[in-house]
């Protein structure tokens, strides 16, 4: 009898912006002629190499870069290039959409035609002179037009993502921020603390109006509960849903699941194998181009570390870890394991352990550090 397939994501890195933000640490650049045939002939080819009949893909996602510069009909005809080469049962595809890409009503209807059930737009902030310190090229009624355009498109789901911790961000501009979310109504929002990361143009900018750690988190914490009030709960440190709205694919990093990555600077998981790829487009290609492997770096975890890894990533769910199915799948007691540091943790309120589930408190999520140290 053939056995049941495993379950999986499948992330497609689209390494194309527009333009650069001088923020942006990730594997992305305006294209240069050719650029998209080299990176579509790469897709198919890793796809080809990564093949594996026993894994079935119920979760696609295409992140960036920015996506949304993909014209459905290539979105279509990639996924059936995909199809021939990789297992595709896909009950949810995300697509990340830039509110200033300049998108028309028929193409957000043609992408929801292709398959897409969820829209992630890039919002970071509904205030303007937030985005205008982000750089964005887009103005929050922009944005707020892009989304009511999104939703009468037909998409399952949409999403946003917000950013805190922005020079000059202030009460004001954050409140401004979730009265655009309420009359905007996602089902999913993502909230990340904007990083200073060495070498970026934004690293001026930040030596000139620094925000501090607690600021940053005090904003965070503000939108995080503003968001709770509007029926967005949290499930991740990071993420908010109405009930029902949680990323699925996302779901597969925070419970150790596995999942697989194409394209430039993209990651996967497979069993106790983990890997990035070459962030470079032509490092990445070529390496593809020639039978070689394109893979930056690569290692397979013995199994203390990926239950170690497992517990980590778990924690940063709301929901916490069940030790029972943790127990089930890594054959690993983790109450008697780390009966001493869960003690430690207990005692000072960084962690809870009732009826069986493992969890850090919600208000402390953002600050669970210790605790992740605690069984790294
Ligand atoms: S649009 Fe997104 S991925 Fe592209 S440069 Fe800006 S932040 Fe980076």
């Amino acid at each position: 009898m053939r056995s049941a397939p495993e379950k999986a994501g499948l992330y497609i890195h689209v390494p194309f912006c527009r333009r650069k933000c001088p923020y942006c640490h990730f594997a992305s650049a305006p294209p240069r002629e050719g650029d998209w045939e080299t990176w579509r002939e790469g897709i198919e080819r890793e796809a080809a190499l990564r093949s594996r009949p026993e894994i079935e893909f119920e979760t696609l996602y295409f992140g960036g870069g920015t996506p949304s510069l993909l014209d459905p009909a290539d979105i279509s005809g990639l996924i059936a290039a995909l199809g021939r080469r990789l297992r595709l049962r896909i009950a949810e595809f995300t697509l990340e959409a830039n509110p200033a890409a300049g998108t028309d009503d028929a193409t957000l209807a043609r992408w929801a035609g292709v398959g897409v059930t969820r829209l992630s737009v890039g919002v970071q902030s509904f205030d303007d002179a937030t985005l205008a310190v982000l750089g964005r090229d887009y103005a929050a009624a922009d944005a707020l037009s892009f989304l009511s355009r999104a939703r009468r498109a037909g998409f399952e789901a949409i999403g946003i993502d917000l950013m805190a911790g922005v020079p000059g961000e202030s009460r004001a501009s954050l409140r401004r921020t979730l009265e655009a979310v309420e009359r905007a109504g996602p089902d999913h929002v993502s909230v990340y603390l904007l990083e200073n990361v060495e070498g970026l143009p934004f690293e001026a900018v930040l030596a000139e109006n620094p925000v501090d750690d607690d600021a940053a988190a005090s904003a965070f914490e503000y939108l995080a509960a503003g968001l709770g009030s509007l029926g967005l709960a949290r499930y991740e440190i990071s993420n908010f849903a109405r009930p029902g709205f949680e990323c699925r694919h996302n779901l597969k990093y925070w419970r150790g699941e596995p999942f697989l990555g194409l394209g430039p600077s993209a990651g996967s998981r497979i069993g106790a194998e983990r890997w990035t790829n070459a962030a470079g487009l032509a490092a990445w290609s070529q390496a593809l181009a020639t039978g070689a492997d394109p893979r930056a770096e690569g290692v397979v975890l013995d199994p203390e570390r990926n239950f170690r890894e497992a517990i980590v990533a778990g924690l940063r769910l709301v929901a916490g870890i069940d030790l029972a199915e943790f127990q089930r799948r890594f054959g690993v007691d983790v109450g008697a394991r780390f009966e001493r540091e869960i003690a430690e943790l207990w005692s000072d309120g960084l962690i809870t352990l009732e009826g069986g589930i493992l969890r850090i408190p919600e208000d402390r999520l953002l600050v669970s550090n210790r605790v992740m140290a605690a069984f790294v």
